[in-house]
């Protein structure tokens, strides 16, 4: 029988917090990856903070633009947020001379977007110079205006909180500078992409604060633990059997695995079982290659779990 997890008791000072958004676009996938980890708590409706029932880890359900703000001042040791966010509050906390600053740990495979700069049809757009003397209605200030100053572009920055798309039309800005994934907000509102000022992506920060000493076991677990379940994300095992005198073409073929594992088949002095962890998509194509350099049997599985 397996053992029951076991429950660790930590006093809240202990205990290790995170901030994920509460109800957004991450928000799901930021569950996910927690879950993934193992974690087990029960989330009441409006609830703004679950603990952790099986990890010495509480959940803060914040609101993302507030998670670099909340790691920054050490209420949370960790947060996930997009790098959108992430990159607007590190300029802006560099500008009021905020130091030391939070720190990204690592960047994490969902909530991908770019922002972007969009013009109206019709806008006759020459590459970035075009830019110079418009209104450019964004809610990423400082992002847009490290864009336009490595550029040496003097432009009008309007700030605004919510509903950019719209600016043009209301003859409130020329152009904007918003968040874009598949591009039909802005076809809808009569927009075109023109520049990307910033690739985005979920990421996962720390506090610049050190960790203290009784937290800092289940920090390094924690981050171990969601790097391996960023790992195992289009991971794949192959397995197949092959002549020994077709390893290396088969080796070669392998895309992204380490050195593969090879074990003699009892009784088939020339045949071995290959194994390998392969941290890319695995295609038809490549079963095929497989087969043409003398593989058999070849068998893709998915990896559920992985430490390094
Ligand atoms: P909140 O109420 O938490 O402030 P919000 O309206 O700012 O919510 P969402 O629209 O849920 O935030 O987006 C959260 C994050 O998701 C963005 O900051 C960005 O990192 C990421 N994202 C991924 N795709 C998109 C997209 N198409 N448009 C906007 N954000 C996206
Ligand atoms: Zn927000």
């Amino acid at each position: 029988m397996n053992a029951p997890p076991t429950r660790p008791e930590a006093s809240p000072a202990v205990r290790l917090k995170i901030a994920i958004q509460k109800s957004g676009r991450l928000t799901d996938s930021s569950l996910d990856l927690l879950s993934r980890c193992g974690l087990k708590f029960s989330r009441g409706k409006d609830q703004l903070m679950c603990y952790g029932e099986n990890m010495p880890l509480d959940v803060l359900f914040v609101r993302d633009d507030d998670i670099p703000d909340l790691v920054q001042e050490d209420v949370c040791d960790l947060g996930l947020v997009g790098l959108n966010v992430v990159e607007e509050k590190r300029l802006a906390f560099q500008a009021r001379g905020i130091a030391p600053l939070f720190e990204i740990v690592q960047l994490l495979d969902f909530g991908r977007c770019k922002l972007c700069i969009a013009v109206p049809d019709g806008f006759e757009y020459r590459g970035a110079a075009s830019l110079a003397g418009k209104r450019i209605a964004t809610t990423y200030p400082n992002i847009l205006a490290r864009f336009l100053a490595e550029r040496s572009i003097a432009a009008e920055v309007v700030v605004l909180s919510g509903s950019v798309e719209i600016a043009p039309r209301l003859g409130r800005a020329d152009v904007i500078c918003d968040l874009v994934s598949t591009g039909s907000t802005l076809a809808a509102n009569h927009l075109r992409q023109v520049e990307t000022v910033l690739e985005s992506q979920a990421a996962l920060i720390r506090t610049p604060v050190p960790i203290a000493a009784d937290k800092q076991d289940w920090t390094r677990r924690l981050l171990m633990r969601i790097d391996g379940v960023e790992q195992v994300k289009g991971s794949k095992y192959i397995m197949l059997h092959a002549p020994r005198s077709a390893l290396a073409a088969i080796a070669k073929l392998l895309p992204g695995s380490e050195a593969p594992t090879v074990i003699p088949l009892e009784g088939r002095g020339d045949r071995v079982a290959v194994h390998a962890v392969c941290r890319e998509s695995v295609f038809w194509e490549l079963l095929e290659d497989l087969k043409g350099a003398g593989a058999t049997s070849v068998l893709v599985l998915p990896v559920e779990k992985m430490l390094a």
